[in-house]
C-alpha cells in the first residue's frame, strides 16, 4: 500500500512539474507597470485615466494574469505604481476598473473605503516600501456603507464604519457629496501619517480622490 501511495506520488510529481529545476527569472513583461517608469505622481494619474477609457470600451479585463508574469513577479517582486484604497464593493474590483494585471496596483479594502490604523499602515507599506508615486482613495456611487450611514448607522462593528463616515457628513447632505466628503475625509486621514507627509511634501507621491460610478464603469477625479 505504502510503495503504491509513493508511485502515485511521484507520478504526480513527474506530471505538475514539481521537484524540477528551480524557475528562471522571466525577463519583466509589463515594464510599463514599473514605478519608475512614470516621471511624476500627475503621470501616474493620467495612465489610470486612460486605464480606465480602457475598461469601460471592452466587456473583457485583459490585464497580464499570465503564468510568465506570476513567475516574474514571484521572483523579481511587485513594483506597483499606485495605491488604491478602494470599497469592498463587489461591484468596484480595482485592478479591473483600471484595466491592470498582476503586481500593477497595491489595493487597500474596506467597507466604504474608510482608513483606520491597518489600512494606514499599508498605504505606508505602498507608498514609502514599494514607492508608488499615487495613492487612489476610490470611492464610488450608491455606497452601501454611506448609504447605510445616512440611514442612521448600523449595528455590530458596522456601527465602527458608519460612525467613521458620519464623523465626516453635515445634517442634510445628499448621497452624492457623501460619497465625495467621504473620500476626502479618508484622504484626510491618510495625510495624518508623517510618513505621507514627507512624502507629499518632497513631491515623491501625491494623494488624490475619485469616484467610481457603478452604472457607467467611468471613473471620475475630484
Ligand atoms: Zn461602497
Amino acid at each position: 500500500m505504502k510503495k503504491t501511495l509513493s508511485l502515485m506520488l511521484i507520478l504526480i510529481l513527474i506530471l505538475t512539474g514539481c521537484g524540477s529545476a528551480p524557475i528562471d527569472p522571466a525577463p519583466s513583461i509589463t515594464p510599463e507597470s514599473a514605478p519608475e517608469t512614470f516621471e511624476s505622481p500627475e503621470s501616474v494619474k493620467e495612465f489610470l485615466i486612460s486605464e480606465n477609457a480602457s475598461y469601460v470600451e471592452n466587456d473583457i479585463n485583459d490585464g497580464n494574469v499570465s503564468q510568465d508574469l506570476r513567475t516574474d513577479t514571484a521572483v523579481n517582486g511587485q513594483t506597483p505604481y499606485a495605491v488604491v484604497v478602494t470599497c469592498s464593493d463587489s461591484r468596484v474590483p480595482a485592478e479591473h476598473v483600471f484595466h491592470a494585471g498582476l503586481g500593477e496596483l497595491f489595493v487597500i479594502r474596506t467597507a466604504g473605503n474608510v482608513i483606520g490604523d491597518y489600512e494606514l499602515g499599508s498605504v505606508e507599506y505602498g507608498a514609502d516600501h514599494l514607492h508608488t508615486k499615487l495613492v487612489v482613495v476610490l470611492g464610488h456611487t450608491h455606497c452601501g456603507a454611506v448609504g447605510a450611514t445616512l440611514e442612521g448607522g448600523a449595528h455590530g462593528y458596522i456601527e465602527t464604519i458608519t460612525n467613521e463616515i458620519a464623523s465626516c457628513l453635515p445634517e442634510g447632505v445628499t448621497a452624492e457629496d457623501a460619497e465625495i466628503l467621504n473620500v476626502q475625509n479618508s484622504i484626510a486621514k491618510i495625510r495624518e501619517s508623517h510618513i505621507m507627509q514627507e512624502l507629499e511634501e518632497s513631491g515623491a507621491v501625491q494623494i488624490v480622490g475619485a469616484i467610481y460610478d457603478i452604472e457607467t464603469g467611468l471613473v471620475e477625479f475630484l
